[in-house]
């Protein structure tokens, strides 16, 4: 941004440990400035890339952006931190909420008589809040007769679960059915948080509750705005932790809680100590700080108990629990005689028994579908022997298989779906956030009654293109990839690497052989390309198919129900890719169909500290989230958007003269303008539109005076 910059004007110059730092400029140069920063340094730096500051900004921050006098990223941070350090977490960016993670318990922001206090508001009345923004959902909903959204985004660990449980309270507290007695459906929305935690969510090193799965919530509002029912839809369950753990992360808490269970549940699933489990022994982090497995535990089954899982469900479910890690224990050796893998040893035969009995399905079976494929050849049908290591991996496999089934029973079982404040904690909104932004900006503008055709439209098909295009599209490729055996996310990667070599969208980041980075429209985004192919892998073996349908257990044999030649064949390849693209589309269309809301989680530093704002950190998510695309676009325009009467109580000093005066407030400021020989502004009819450096100018001229 070219600046009106004097000696001794206050700027922004960037800085590479922290992002942004203030200074003062001490010499001009034809086209660089010497800055002295607020660290004692000199620094020389192009006219192009230094900020004005505004040393008048009020100690404490300003609860909107919009606010802010120059709209740039040094001031949005420098904003953001100055409230973080008095735990402001909440910031409005326009209409995006700002949250940024507390990592410490603010409970007197969360209860009741804050509930209270937000009831009825309107947007900008009591300091920003998610309960601000639940309620004109809600306001909006009844009074309009419309389904809102609202749309929770962030890295993790920046707090979307949390912030969508604050979300849920909220709304379960405005539309619930007071005095009720027994389960009331707000009673079930609230207490399906933990039951989904306890079996898709696992500490990892970005965040100790982690969800490893995608979340779609929607609450239905009958014509009194009270909660008449509810559905919750989850997406791509991360398969992979069920027996792959690495160090210092968890499998899913479940394992954990069951491990921890009253000694008469031990006994009956034959459970032990974590650390005798192979699927949990690969990681050497067995407790979590400040959470009690065994209290957990009775937590989870009285919240099972509310959503209304019964009794015998819920010992089914923990018996898929507990033969999972049975199942995870079974070691293979080779039989020379039979060139056959069989099980290894005593100890494998005690879990492999186990398996069977807590499966309830035959002993013998389950070892022949663990350790033999069947093979369809134009002859004759014949039974494959594997060899230990893929013994192994078909153990694992289906491991992964019983669980995500298990995971996927709950949300088919448990909800109806229904429509009405749909409220989405999903990380693929890029497009539509985007799109909104344009949207909200252009209203505005008409609003005010001005031609806004020269705001630039950008689009975003080209990345679309990149993703979803048939054929040739990375999700098309990952079909592809999943067709053949022998793929490895290696493989997958460097096909992606030779295709898109030199599409501008996308990225091979350095230092890795399989991520790649797709440069979305509002910043770049990596991808781990190990976890497409195996969320992508979801298709069941027919061998662990037939054993499990025939399960004396008729929950586990519901968990399979048998399907016939021709949708077998279909499902095979409807990979998880497809699926994810058709959810995504539905998703959009929901959201196209409703009023949305913003709420934008930021992670203020990387060891999930509290009063730690690492400006590195946050101005990554901040570039990468939208929040500086919509200032961006702001920018690209007319940044300052003041109404007349703070225009003139800012600038009426230009021109004392007509203060004194009797004049409309839009005439008053015009002749500011005039006589500060402005040029090339908006007037709309409440409000003016300047760019950022006319506002820069007529600061200048102030200080001057
Ligand atoms: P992931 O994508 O890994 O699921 P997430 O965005 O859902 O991450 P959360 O689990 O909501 O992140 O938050 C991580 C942790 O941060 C929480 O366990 C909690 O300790 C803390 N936290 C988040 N939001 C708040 C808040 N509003 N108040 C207090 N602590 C919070
Ligand atoms: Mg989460």
């Amino acid at each position: 941004m070219a600046v009106n910059v004097e000696i001794g004007s206050h700027v922004w110059v960037e800085d590479p440990e922290l992002a942004w730092i203030d200074g003062i400029v001490l010499n001009i140069k034809p086209d660089e400035v010497d800055v002295q920063t607020s660290d004692g340094k000199i620094v020389a730096v192009s006219l192009s890339r230094i900020y004005p500051n505004d040393v008048e900004a009020p100690s404490g921050g300003v609860d909107d952006m919009a606010r802010l006098q120059y709209l740039h990223e040094a001031a949005v941070l420098h904003n953001l931190a100055t409230r973080y350090e008095i735990n402001e977490i909440y910031t409005y960016s326009g209409d995006i909420l700002v949250a940024v993670n507390p990592f410490q318990g603010l409970s007197h922001l969360y209860d009741v008589n804050m509930m209270e206090r937000y009831k009825g508001t309107s947007i900008g009345e009591l300091s920003p809040h998610v309960f601000e923004i639940a309620d004109a959902a809600y306001r909006e909903m009844i009074n309009e007769g419309r389904s809102n959204s609202i749309l929770v985004s962030g890295e993790s660990g920046a707090g979307k679960t949390e912030t969508t449980k604050m979300l849920m309270r909220y709304l379960a507290y405005l539309g619930g059915h007071s005095g009720a007695e027994g389960r009331t459906v707000e009673q079930q929305v609230l207490e399906s948080n933990p039951v989904l935690e306890a079996f898709g969510n696992a500490k990892t090193v970005k965040n100790n509750n982690s969800s490893r799965f995608g979340k779609f919530v929607e609450i239905q509002f009958d014509k009194h705005g009270r909660i008449s029912g509810a559905a919750i839809r989850t997406y791509l369950l991360e398969r992979s932790r069920v027996c792959q753990v690495s160090d210092p992360e968890r499998n899913y808490h479940c394992f954990y809680l069951l491990c921890a269970a009253p000694q008469e549940e031990i006994e009956k699933y034959k459970l032990g100590n974590p650390k005798s489990f192979h699927y949990l022994n690969q990681s050497n982090c067995y407790e979590l700080v400040g959470v009690g497995d065994a209290q957990e535990y009775i937590a989870t089954r009285r919240a099972m108990d509310v959503v209304g899982i019964n009794e015998r469900e819920q010992d089914a479910i923990f018996r898929v629990v507990a033969a999972i890690l049975h199942l995870g224990n079974i070691n293979f050796t080779k039989d020379e005689d039979i060139d056959s893998a069989v099980v290894k040893d005593e100890q494998s035969l005690f879990h492999i028994q186990m398996t069977a009995e807590l499966l309830m399905c035959d002993l013998h079976s389950l070892e022949d579908a663990l350790c033999k494929r069947v093979m369809i050849t134009p002859e004759e049908i014949i039974k494959k022997s594997l060899d230990p290591l893929a013994a192994a991996v078909s153990r694992d496999g289906l491991a992964k298989t019983i669980y995500s089934r298990l995971f996927d029973w709950y949300e088919g079982t448990y909800w109806i779906i229904v429509s009405g404040l749909v409220y989405v904690p999903l990380r693929m909104h890029l497009y539509l956030f985007c799109q909104h932004v344009f949207k909200m900006e252009q209203e505005e503008y008409a609003k005010e009654e001005i031609d806004w055709s020269y705001v630039e439209f950008v689009d975003n098909q080209d990345v679309l293109d990149l993703i979803e295009k048939k054929p040739g599209g990375i999700i098309a490729l990952l079909d592809e990839a999943c067709m053949f055996p022998k793929s490895t996310h290696e493989t997958f990667a460097q096909k992606l690497y030779q295709t898109f070599k030199d599409h501008k969208r996308f990225l091979k980041p350095k230092l890795t052989r399989s991520d790649f980075t797709i440069v979305h429209y509002a910043g770049e985004v990596q991808y781990q390309s190990d976890q497409f192919l195996d969320k992508n892998k979801d298709y069941v073996v027919p061998e662990h198919q037939d054993l499990l349908s025939a399960s004396k257990c008729s929950f586990i044999a519901g968990l399979f129900p048998p399907f016939s030649e021709e949708s077998a064949k279909s499902s095979k390849f409807s990979s998880i890719g497809s699926r994810f693209k058709i959810q995504l589309q539905q998703l959009m269309d929901i959201l196209n169909s409703t009023e949305p809301h913003y709420i934008r989680c930021v992670k203020p530093n990387n060891l999930l500290q509290p009063a730690t704002f690492d400006n590195i950190h946050v101005i990554q998510q901040l570039r990468s989230g939208g929040v500086l695309e919509v200032i961006r676009i702001k920018c690209a325009g007319y940044p300052a958007h003041r109404t007349f009467s703070e225009f003139l109580i800012r600038f009426g000093i230009l021109a004392p003269e007509i203060l004194k005066g009797n004049y409309e407030e839009k005439v008053a400021c015009k002749w500011i303008l005039e006589k500060m020989e402005m040029k090339g502004y908006l007037m709309g009819k409440t409000k003016l539109f300047l760019k950022a450096e006319q506002m820069a100018e007529l600061d200048a001229k102030k200080a001057r005076l």
